[in-house]
Parts: C-alpha cells; sequence; structure tokens
C-alpha cells in the first residue's frame, strides 16, 4: 500500500550527495530505476531529476521487515530511503556522478507503486515518438529530457536576469485578441457572448508591444506563447515561445547591440559557451548571392559565384537560354574535389533537381588524363571559354565546379542547397562549432505569384530604409527594410525590426500591400488610432526560444525541448486534443458542425475500425 510521508523530510536529492557527506544520515526520495536482489543483499537504483544513486540494503543493518520489504520493489516506484552515506571502496562506477558513494539504507518507505510501464525510462529509447508523446509524462523521466526541460529554464531564467538588468519591463499580453489575417492562419476562439465572432490566439504580441511603447514602457520583453495553424513541417509547434522584445527610442545598431549581449549572456550561462562579439553582419542581397539563402551556414565556405557576364557570348544554350530569359549563371568551387566519383555527383544533380533545377553542369579542373577538363558541356564551348570559367571562379587544377543557370531565385535556391549538401558530404562542418551572424537590410516586400501582389517581407509594420523611400512607387521590390534576422549556424534564431511610427508611411506601406484604408482601419484601426498620440521611434527582435533551446541541448528537434508537444498532426496523443465537445457547448457558442464534417469522420472512424 502506498505509505504517507508522514513528516518525514527529504534532506537532499539523490545525486547532489558526494564523497564530503560519507558518513552523514540522509533522506532521499525518487524512483526506482532498476532493483535487484544479489547474494543476500538489494541493490537499487534511485533516481531523482538530480541523477542517480546507489542504495543498499542489507538485511544486518535494516532488519527483516525494511529488507523484505526491499525485495518487493520494481522499476518506477516512487520511494523514500533513510539511510547512511558510504564509500563505495574501490568499487567506484566512473558512469555515476555519484558513482563512489552508496547509500546504506535503514528505512524504506514505498510512497507509490507503479503499474508494468508501455516503455522502459532508459537514456538511449528505441521506443517511436507517438508512444512516447501519449506517455509524456513518463517520457519525462528520460535523463536527456530532464537536462533539456532544466536547461530551458535555466535559458527562461538567464534571460530575465539580464532583460532585468538592462531595464526591461516584463508583461504579459493578452491571448485572446483580434484576427489579422496577414500572416499564417490563426487559431480562432468562438465568443460565447457575441455568438458568431470570434478571438483569435496570437501569432505573436507583434501589435500589442508596440501599443506599449506608445504607453511609454520603453523596454519591453515577455516569454509570449505564440499560435500558428501552419501544416506542420518537422521542426514546427502549432503553439512555441518567443523571447519578445521592443524598445522605444531606438535604431537597428540599438536593438542589435543589446541583443548581442543578451546572446552571450544566455550562452554562457547555459551551456558555457563563449560567443565571441560583436557577431558578424551580413546583408540579405550577399546572404543570397553567396550563400543562397537568408539564413546562411557560415561553418564552412563554399561561396557561389556569378558567372553570367564570363558565359554570355558561349555557345552552350543551358546558359545562353537562361541569360536570355533575364536569369543568370552561378556556379560553386569545390577546392580539391575534382576527382569527385561520378556517383556523387549525380547525387548533385538531384539534389539541385529536389530544389527545383533543370540540373547541375559540372566542370572538374585538369582533372581529365591528358590534363584538360572534363566537363559535362566541354563539347559546347572552346577551351578557352572553359579556361575563362575557370579563372573567373578562381579556380585551380584538381577543383570541382558546379554550375546552374535558370531565374536569379532558382539559382540561388539550387546553389544554396546544393552547398550545404557538399557542407555535410564533405564532412566541413566542426562539432561545436557556434558562427552567429546577423542578416540585415531585408527587402520590404516579397512579390506573391500566389496572390499577385506584394506582400510584407516581415510584416506591415517594417519600417524601410530612408535612403529607399523614394522607389516605394517607382520599384517597390528595391525598398530595403530596417529589418534584421539573428541565424545561428544556418538556422534562424529570431528577427526583427525597426517599426513604422509615422502616419503617411504606415498609410502608403498598407495600400502597397493591397488594403484599401476601410480594411485597414478594420483590422489595424486600434493601432493607427495609437499611433495619432505621440508614438515614439520603435523597434523590436523576437526569437522562437524553443529553437534556442533546441541548439543548446544539441536536440534534434524543437520537440525534444517542450515539456508538452503536440505530434506532427498537431494533436495531443497524450490528453487526446483536439476532440469533440458536448452539444450544449456548442449551442451555448451558437455553433453546428457541417453534418459532411460529421458523416465524413464517421466513415473513417469504420474504415480505421475494420
Ligand atoms: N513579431 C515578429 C515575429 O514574430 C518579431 C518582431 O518583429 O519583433 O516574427
Amino acid at each position: 500500500m502506498a505509505e504517507s510521508l508522514k513528516g518525514l523530510k527529504r534532506t537532499c536529492r539523490c545525486a547532489e550527495l558526494t564523497v564530503d557527506d560519507i558518513g552523514k544520515e540522509v533522506t532521499v526520495m525518487g524512483w526506482v530505476q532498476k532493483s535487484r536482489n544479489k547474494g543476500g543483499l538489494v541493490f537499487t537504483d534511485m533516481r531523482d531529476r538530480s541523477g542517480i544513486l546507489q542504495v543498499i540494503f542489507e538485511e544486518d543493518i535494516c532488519g527483516s521487515e525494511v529488507f523484505e520489504k526491499a525485495g518487493t520493489l520494481h522499476s518506477e516506484y516512487c520511494i523514500a530511503v533513510t539511510g547512511k552515506v558510504r564509500s563505495r571502496g574501490k568499487d567506484v562506477n566512473k558512469e555515476l556522478k555519484t558513482g563512489a558513494i552508496e547509500i546504506e539504507a535503514k528505512a524504506l518507505r514505498i510512497l507509490s507503486e507503479s503499474a508494468p510501464l508501455p516503455f522502459p525510462i532508459e537514456s538511449e529509447t528505441k521506443t517511436r515518438e507517438e508512444l512516447r508523446l501519449k506517455y509524456r509524462y513518463l517520457d519525462l523521466r528520460r535523463a536527456p529530457l530532464q537536462r533539456n526541460i532544466l536547461m530551458r529554464s535555466k535559458l527562461a531564467m538567464s534571460v530575465r536576469n539580464f532583460l532585468d538588468e538592462e531595464g526591461f519591463i516584463e508583461i504579459e499580453t493578452p491571448t485572446l485578441i483580434k484576427s489579422t489575417p496577414e500572416g499564417a492562419r490563426d487559431y480562432l476562439v468562438p465568443s460565447r457572448v457575441y455568438q458568431g465572432e470570434f478571438y483569435a490566439l496570437p501569432q505573436s504580441p507583434q501589435l500589442l508591444k508596440q501599443l506599449l511603447m506608445c504607453s511609454g514602457f520603453d523596454r519591453y520583453f515577455q516569454l509570449a506563447r505564440c499560435y500558428r495553424d501552419e501544416d506542420l513541417r518537422a521542426d514546427r509547434q502549432p503553439e512555441f515561445t518567443q523571447i519578445d522584445m521592443e524598445l522605444s527610442f531606438v535604431d537597428v545598431d540599438d536593438v542589435i547591440d543589446v541583443n548581442e549581449r543578451l546572446i552571450k549572456r544566455m550562452f554562457k550561462d547555459v551551456i558555457n559557451v563563449d560567443v565571441e562579439l560583436p557577431i558578424q553582419r551580413i546583408t540579405w542581397q550577399e546572404a543570397m548571392d553567396k550563400y543562397g539563402s537568408d539564413k546562411p551556414d557560415l561553418r564552412f565556405g563554399l561561396p557561389i559565384c556569378d558567372i553570367s557576364e564570363t558565359v554570355k557570348n558561349t555557345g552552350f544554350g543551358v546558359f545562353k537560354s537562361a541569360l536570355e530569359a533575364g536569369g543568370v549563371v552561378r556556379g560553386i568551387r569545390v577546392p580539391g574535389e575534382g576527382h569527385m566519383p561520378r556517383k556523387k555527383i549525380d547525387a548533385l544533380v538531384e539534389v539541385a533537381k529536389y530544389y527545383g533545377g533543370k540540373g547541375l553542369a559540372y566542370l572538374c579542373v585538369n582533372c581529365a588524363e591528358d590534363g584538360g577538363h572534363k566537363c559535362s558541356f566541354a563539347k559546347f564551348m572552346t577551351g578557352e571559354e572553359l579556361d575563362a570559367i575557370v579563372a573567373a571562379m578562381g579556380a585551380e587544377k584538381g577543383d570541382l565546379l558546379v554550375f546552374a543557370a535558370d531565374k536569379l531565385n532558382v539559382v540561388r535556391n539550387v546553389l544554396g542547397n546544393v552547398r550545404l549538401e557538399l557542407g555535410k558530404q564533405l564532412e566541413l562542418i566542426k562539432k561545436d562549432d557556434w558562427k552567429f551572424t546577423w542578416v540585415t537590410e531585408f527587402p520590404l516586400f516579397e512579390w506573391s505569384e500566389e496572390e499577385g501582389r506584394y506582400m510584407a517581407m516581415h510584416h506591415p509594420f517594417t519600417a524601410p530604409m530612408e535612403e529607399d523611400w523614394q522607389y516605394i512607387d517607382s520599384d517597390p521590390g528595391r525598398v530595403r527594410a530596417k529589418a534584421y534576422d539573428i541565424v545561428l549556424n544556418g538556422t534562424e534564431l529570431g528577427g526583427g525590426s525597426v517599426r513604422i511610427h509615422q502616419a503617411d508611411v504606415q498609410e502608403k506601406m498598407l495600400e502597397k500591400l493591397g488594403f484599401t484604408p476601410e480594411r485597414a482601419n478594420e483590422q489595424f484601426g486600434f493601432l493607427l488610432e495609437a499611433f495619432k498620440y505621440g508614438v515614439p521611434p520603435h523597434a523590436g527582435l523576437a526569437y522562437g526560444m524553443d529553437r534556442v533551446a533546441m541548439w543548446m541541448a544539441g536536440a534534434e528537434s524543437i520537440r525534444d525541448v517542450m515539456a508538452f508537444p503536440k505530434l506532427k498532426d498537431a494533436s495531443d496523443a497524450m490528453m487526446g486534443a483536439p476532440s469533440e465537445v458536448d452539444n450544449s457547448q456548442l449551442d451555448e457558442l451558437g455553433i453546428l458542425v457541417d453534418p459532411e464534417v460529421l458523416k465524413a469522420k464517421e466513415k473513417n472512424a469504420e474504415i480505421s475500425n475494420e
């Protein structure tokens, strides 16, 4: 039967004990990792969040009653043990933090027993994730997840401490807000009081934090829960946490400055990594041209090089037609890889195709048996023309050159991904390398083929660069924004911008985004109104906190740094959410579920029962 504490107090956690405690009487509480009876002794590995401690039950010391009880222990029983810390002598277990000591048990309480487990609690698991997420509370007992969650808490604390020292105020913003369809899909919450109307869960506290600047709080932060109803890619969750901030009376450099120091502090506090400041900066244009990505992985080189000029008069149809259609020809020089086996080159071609390219042309510098170039397009060019390409790429004997020719966007995407593949294949990425970069001067707009209009690349409140504003009507695509992302090892950790605080600029921006004044007013009227009453210049930034924690933990997925993540289909396997609700609940909300939907659901249920 489960026993109570009845006044028994824990004196410390299991793995907080050290050789300095030898001789002390202690009481520890935790779970049985494993327990076995060996030669008249019961050896029990006890575990709590600090780690594992060995407990020994010897009948002579603990008496027969306790000894018998110890014999009934099974994995994951929750127990309390009182006893003396003693040395293990020569039998040190180097794998354990507490490997030099053990507890000589005197008393044992079984606080609760455990049913047989759906999967073993072990660091390395082969259990599939669906099952682990169904029993997430058990999964969370595993050492790597315990470590990740503790690390995440440390991260939150580090951020709070730093920002507090810097004069930021932590303010909570509401999570029942107004739906603003710009951006990702909103999660909606029906109103009971106003039937047929809906709140939205915030995709970010963007407008609210800007309003806080209007209120004069001048430095705000929040570990903000955000919600986006997107089709989930491997590394997304429907709800996630942002380290969100906003500052008044600042420009780009001020935001970057305080954030560099925040980054340095959090990486030092949480994982003892020294981030060198200042963090390098690269403009969006340069990142896209050199690395084919707005989140370049700078742990290795292999920059992209433009050879459009060099090849524009050659006879190679693939290059020529791309250039004639207004596209570009670009390549990557891979030093010393001229003898890469054909199979591997073919694999790169597949990568190029996967990312929308027609293929990949290649040239192996002076790698043919006769000392000439080995080249997929040799028969369309003269020797001089090939040499000119080699020279333009700054290549040397034995190098591999790969090329893509297409529209600018396609070439960037293709070569950007071929570059990443090469980095992986050639093992150019050093472990424990932390390459941060700011990406700055993003375009204000991006053209959406789908919608046939300009969309805000960051969001509609992002300020343009003053010197580009003159092009707002003649060439909106040319206007750069005061927007910046912070990138680590090829992933975006966060981003932000200086905001528009002039009514006329904001109006123009909304007009360019296709908002009629009425629609703008309907959606953001409260912000536009607030901006009439003395709005300070302001700017901000938000980090994906889960992403930051994931890097710190060296985890493979953001799910590994969240206590209760959702499955890839956005469902919660443990609670069984989403779920149907009582008709009476729906009635109160004035909601009727489409009968067709119900019919389809029934049918699906039948199929899966068959
Ligand atoms: N609200 C923005 C985002 O969620 C970040 C920012 O501009 O501060 O991406």
